[in-house]
């Protein structure tokens, strides 16, 4: 929780953001996590103190996404050092940094990851990048010729390597996303601010729907995903609470249960942030597009979200993927769950009685959410078998309609908790726009989905069922968002 809201403040320093999330994400907690007494004694107390910059070298020109397929060779030396060629990129505060983590192939063949110090001999950096935001940050190439490293500098294992990565790659999604909140809620203050101040037609702008349209549905967004940071952060905590192992191996098992949710903030912190920011642009018109204001410097910043810790793309598989794994090993019970709801789906059960509580229709909506997915993904299960990893847009479908349900389910709770007035009564309404809307966009993933796995009569009776699953009833969203944009006009800024 902790993590979530530091990461969240420093959201909105884009460049330092990334500076010091590279700092503290992807050189201190691999060797918190993963390196031996000495090394932990040797690097950590100048990287926390900062008088020693970090960063995490693991992309190459030729392997992004296939991480794994990283040509860095360790060849081990007959004193048992290792001697590093090869060369990374996109490395952030690679033109600075002292302390390098590495991961090369030992012998050409065991991915292992090391701890590489500047000032080794054969290690060096190239240009720096000239890229589309950031600018405030360092990416360079990391450059190995003959680099000489220790035995000691070993981190983990020979051959663990992917250990290394892919627990360093669950932290830096849940932050990343965690960091998105920041940068959201602080472009509604700045869109609001100018709304209310820039007059058109003699006139605040503010004061316009299609306007007040922008700053509502910005603030519900930014609610959607802030509710997914805390629950995901509270579920991170409390799992670690029960874990008998010290804090590390708690951390790491946490972030490895919850290695969906994420990937699910990853996607959806990324895409709420860029439509934040490109309707904070609108907002702000010609002046959105010039550097006077910064606007265009956030939207220019923040694109690269949806590229790093993993592509939008390759989460999106992840998510499902996941949990298709988890149920195949036998710790979901995905596929009776998925017949089960067949069969429920075939007879369907008598209307339930109206149920007038707070939030009930929407309690009720994510029920059906939750359904729908069930079914989609069960019908990809049924349908494809060990050859569903190669259906990767029906696999994206599932993974926005998974991802539209955890946001749901998150503000539900999130806006029960907070009552039926004042405060709760803004976080109720957001909540009722969002379900509304997901349930349109989930109906619209479920069936591009069915249809590309179904046709005739099954598919005609799988859309007739979905369309009696997701019977959500729209509420008047324009005024909800007339509601939120008016009070975070009001305030300034975000409101919740
Ligand atoms: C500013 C910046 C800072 C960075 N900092 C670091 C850092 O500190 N350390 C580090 O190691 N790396 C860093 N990176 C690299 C970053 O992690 C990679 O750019 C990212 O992983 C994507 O890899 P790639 O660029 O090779 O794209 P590619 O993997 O070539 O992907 C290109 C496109 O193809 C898609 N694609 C690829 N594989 C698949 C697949 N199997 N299925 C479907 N679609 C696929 C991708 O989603 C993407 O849309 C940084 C990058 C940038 C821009």
């Amino acid at each position: 929780m902790t993590t979530a809201v530091i990461a969240g403040r420093f959201g909105e320093a884009g460049s330092f953001s990334t500076t010091f999330g590279a700092q503290t994400g992807l050189a201190i907690l691999p060797i918190l996590a993963f390196g031996t007494e000495a090394q932990k004694q040797r690097y950590l107390p100048k990287l926390v103190s900062g008088e020693c910059v970090g960063a995490y070298c693991l992309s190459e020109a030729g392997s992004g996404s296939d991480a794994l397929g990283a040509k860095t060779r360790a060849d081990r030396q007959p004193d048992g050092s290792f001697r590093l060629n090869g060369e990374k990129m996109w490395i952030s505060n690679g033109g600075f940094a002292d302390v390098y983590i590495v991961f090369a192939k030992v012998d050409g063949e065991q991915f292992t990851a090391f701890i590489v110090e500047r000032a080794f001999e054969g290690v060096s950096t190239g240009a720096e990048e000239h890229k589309m935001g950031l600018n405030g940050s360092s990416t360079t190439p990391v450059i190995f010729q003959d680099a000489h490293v220790p035995a000691e500098n070993l981190l983990g294992e020979i051959g663990k390597g992917h250990k290394v990565a892919f627990n360093v790659l669950n932290f830096g999604r849940f932050k990343l996303g965690a960091s998105t909140v920041g940068s959201a809620s602080g472009a509604i203050g700045e869109a609001a601010r100018y709304a209310a101040q820039r007059r058109q037609f003699g006139q605040p702008i503010a004061g316009f729907g299609a306007i007040r349209h922008k700053l509502g549905e910005m603030t519900i967004r930014t609610y959607a995903i802030e509710s997914m940071v805390f629950r995901t952060a509270g579920l991170i905590d409390a799992d670690m609470e029960g874990h008998e192992g010290g804090h590390e191996a708690a951390l790491l098992a946490a972030l490895e249960e919850h290695a969906i949710e994420s990937s699910i903030l990853k996607v959806a912190g990324s895409e709420i942030l860029d439509y934040v920011l490109d309707e904070n642009v609108q907002i702000h018109g010609g002046n959105g597009y010039v550097r006077d204001y910064p606007a265009e410097r956030h939207y220019r910043d923040a694109r690269v979200n949806r590229i790093f810790e993993g592509t939008n793309e390759i989460n999106r598989l992840l998510i499902p993927g996941m949990l298709v794994r988890r149920a195949l090993k036998g710790h979901l019970p995905l596929i009776s769950a998925a017949r089960k709801l067949q069969d429920e789906i075939l007879s369907p059960a008598p209307p339930a009685a109206p149920d007038d509580s707070h939030l009930a229709p929407q309690i009720a909506a994510v029920r059906m959410f939750k359904k729908a997915g069930l079914a989609v993904l069960g019908l990809a299960m049924q349908t494809y078998g060990e050859k569903l990893t190669d259906q990767q847009e029906v696999l994206s479908l599932e993974a926005d309609i998974l991802i539209d349900t955890y946001a749901a389910e998150s503000m539900v709770h999130r806006a029960l908790g907070a009552g039926e007035s004042g405060a709760g009564a803004l976080q109720a309404d957001a909540t009722r726009a969002f379900v509304s809307d997901a349930a349109v966009r989930i109906e619209t993933a479920a069936r591009s989905a069915i249809a590309a796995m179904a046709e005739g009569d099954t598919l005609r009776t799988h859309l007739a069922a979905l369309r009696r699953l997701l019977k959500v009833n729209p509420v008047n969203t324009v005024a909800i968002r007339r509601r939120l944009a008016d009070e975070a006009v009001a305030r300034g800024g975000y409101i919740f």
